[in-house]
């Protein structure tokens, strides 16, 4: 059982935006990794409060997390879990602003040694997926070309920037001295050059690599969405903090299923005899394969609803549904004997439309079922 964001922070359900940012910048100065070195207790305890912070400073987020608690969040390898100490700093470091290093805080990683960490650029690809797998989730493995420090490279401090990644330029102005601050030309920020680099490095002793990267995704991903895999874009050189991998999901059309939203829309198509007499019929679904019965007299334009057979909701709210269409099929030539047999019963009183309540038309069916 996770515990409750509300309760690791240490607030009450109607506490205000500004109480909550109050309670966590307490929680994370408490539990600060500068304050408490080589504790695991405070690092779990610094993360929990900063994943609490997350969902509760976001509007949206909460109320999420009022209306379905942590299952508003399952499944997905964002929103809530999973974040490390740089995504940690890099949302909320000015939080600690005043508290550290008196406003000093120069975004990720600022403490500690004084020097500034560059951060690795993010790599970006797309993956294909089959309506099966959005369905059931996947683990995909995945080829990409990381930058990575090459073996045997090693760094030295930037002489330009003594390793703040930043110079100081003083000017004088008509209004005064003025103070300016300006990324290292050097170093580009980084705090190090580059001391020794094997052959085939790059000016920043890095070299790149096929690595596989097993990515997770989750049922119910939609087309267009991106998802964030931490650390798996290129590494920066130094003491840096490698990128992430962006990875964007393409969805592959189905043959058979059309789908819109969690919905899956489905169309069967059944003879004049088959609508006459009934029948069962087997229809592939994204779990497997299921027999659905027609019955005796059914109309062209109905549709059967098959309850979570759809795609599970990417946020947790349950699964979707397959919606089947029955269409009767109108035979489009006849023999001679079938021609006399529909002359025969061309003014039969069963074969007279009579549309009753239940034979609703296909668009007061859909405004219904969306109703
Ligand atoms: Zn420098």
């Amino acid at each position: 059982m996770k515990e409750d964001f509300y309760d690791i922070l240490g607030v009450s359900k109607n506490a205000s935006a500004a109480e909550i940012k109050k309670a966590y910048r307490k929680k994370a100065i408490q539990y600060h990794p500068d304050k408490n070195p080589d504790d695991p207790k405070a690092e779990e305890m610094f993360k929990k409060a900063a994943e609490a912070y997350e969902v509760l400073s976001d509007p949206d987020k909460k109320a999420r997390y009022d209306q379905f608690g942590h299952q508003a969040f399952e499944g997905g390898g964002f929103g809530g879990g999973g974040m490390n100490m740089d995504d940690i700093f890099s949302q909320f470091g000015d939080i600690f602003g005043s508290a550290f290093g008196g406003g000093g805080f120069g975004g990720f990683g600022g403490f500690g040694g004084g020097q500034r960490r560059v951060k690795g650029s993010n790599l970006r690809i797309r993956v294909k997926l089959t309506l099966d797998e959005i369905a059931n989730g996947v683990d995909k493995k995945i080829k990409v070309k990381r930058k990575k420090v090459a073996p045997g490279t090693t760094y030295k401090t930037c002489p330009t920037c003594n390793g703040h990644g930043q110079v100081t330029k003083i000017q004088n102005t008509i209004l005064g001295r003025m103070q300016t601050s300006a990324t290292c030309g050097t170093c580009k920020g980084a705090g190090q050059t580059v001391d020794k680099a094997p052959s085939g490095a790059d000016a920043h002793g890095m070299i790149s690599q096929e690595e596989t990267v097993s990515i997770k995704i989750p049922a119910g991903v939609v087309d267009g969405m991106q998802l964030k895999v931490s650390g798996k874009g290129n590494d920066a050189p130094g003491n840096g903090i490698s990128g992430d991998l962006l990875v964007a999901i393409e969805e592959l059309p189905h043959p058979h299923l059309q789908r819109e939203g969690d919905n899956l829309h489905y169309d069967l198509y059944v003879s004049f005899s088959e609508a006459a007499l009934g029948t069962s019929k087997e229809i592939e679904t994204v779990t497997g394969k299921v027999r659905i019965k027609i019955d005796a007299g059914a109309q062209s334009g109905k549709i059967l609803r098959l309850r979570n057979k759809g795609i599970p909701s990417i946020n947790g709210y349950g699964t979707g549904d397959l919606l089947v269409h029955v269409n009767v099929w109108t035979p489009k030539t006849l023999t001679k004997e079938q021609r006399e047999f529909f002359e025969k019963m061309r003014n039969d009183e069963h074969f007279e439309p009579k549309p009753e309540k239940e034979d609703k038309s296909f668009f007061e069916k859909v405004k219904d079922m969306f109703s």
